[in-house]
C-alpha cells in the first residue's frame, strides 16, 4: 500500500473556497457595510439591552419575563427572556439573517443572546421553534434551530432540537392579529411522545416574539413531555 505523503500538509480546502469567496464576495457588515465583517462592532454597540424584562401577555415588568400572576392561568409558559428592542441595526441584521439568508450571520447572533442564557440552569434542555416543511424548504435552514445550535455548544445545555415538530401551518402568524394568532397556533405543534422531559426545565429558542402565542403552543406541548418548566429565549419582541 502507497503511503501517503505526510511531508506535505492535505490543503485544507474549505479555507482555500473561503479564501475565492472572499475575494469574489468580500465580507461586509449588513448594516454599515464595514469590510471583513458581517456585523461591525460599532454597530453592534448600538444594540439597545433589556435590563429588564416583561411578561409576555401583558408586559408587566416581572423577574427574567416570567409570567405574572394574572397571566398565569392561561400559560403553559413560564416566561420568556427578551434580549433587545426589536429596532435598528438589530432589525436589519435578523432581515438579513432570514430573509436575505445570510446563515452565516446566526454566530453574531448566538454571541450576543448568550449572556441572556447564563442564568437557566445548566441541566435545563435547550429546543427550538420548528419550522415548518415548506418554510424550511424555502430558506434551507431553521433560523432559530441554527443559532439555538451555537448556544447549545457554547452553554454545554443538552441540545434537543427536534423535540417538536410542526403539524399544520396556517396563515403566517404576520398577517394576524393578536387573538387571531393564538387560535391560528393552536395545535400546530406535536411533541415527540417518546422522549421524557419529566422534571426538567426547557428552554425554547426563537428569533421574535410577538404575541407569545407561537412558544405557548410549543410550551403546551412540552409540558405533556413532563417538563416542570418552559422558558422561552428570544432575540427581539416585535411588538
Ligand atoms: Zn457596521
Ligand atoms: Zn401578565
Amino acid at each position: 500500500m502507497v503511503k501517503p505523503n505526510t511531508k506535505y500538509k492535505i490543503l485544507d480546502t474549505k479555507k482555500i473556497t473561503d479564501f475565492f469567496l472572499d475575494v469574489a464576495f468580500p465580507k461586509k457588515c449588513v448594516v454599515c457595510g464595514k469590510l471583513d465583517t458581517l456585523f461591525c462592532e460599532n454597530c453592534q454597540s448600538k444594540i439597545t439591552f433589556l435590563r429588564t424584562q416583561n411578561c409576555p401577555f401583558c408586559l408587566k415588568i416581572t423577574p427574567r419575563g416570567r409570567v405574572c400572576k394574572s397571566c398565569g392561568h392561561k400559560s403553559a409558559l413560564t416566561g420568556v427572556t427578551v434580549m433587545a428592542h426589536f429596532e435598528e441595526p438589530l432589525k436589519e441584521v435578523i432581515h438579513q439573517y432570514k430573509y436575505e439568508f445570510i446563515k452565516a450571520l446566526k454566530d453574531d447572533l448566538a454571541h450576543l443572546a448568550w449572556p441572556y442564557l447564563e442564568d437557566f440552569p445548566k441541566n435545563s434542555v435547550l429546543t427550538c421553534v420548528p419550522s415548518s416543511p415548506k418554510r424550511l424548504a424555502w430558506r434551507g435552514y431553521n433560523q432559530a434551530e441554527e443559532i439555538a445550535g451555537i448556544l447549545a455548544l457554547q452553554s454545554g445545555l443538552s441540545f434537543r432540537p427536534k423535540l417538536l415538530k410542526r403539524t399544520s401551518y396556517k396563515t403566517p402568524q404576520t398577517q394576524l392579529s393578536r387573538k387571531e394568532r393564538f387560535k391560528n397556533v393552536e395545535n400546530a405543534f406535536e411533541a415527540k411522545r417518546n422522549f421524557n422531559l419529566k422534571g426538567k426545565q426547557v428552554v425554547i429558542f426563537d428569533d421574535l416574539v410577538t404575541s407569545g402565542a407561537t412558544l405557548n403552543a410549543c410550551a403546551k406541548e412540552l409540558r405533556k413531555m413532563g417538563a416542570s418548566r418552559v422558558w422561552g429565549l428570544v432575540l427581539a419582541r416585535n411588538r
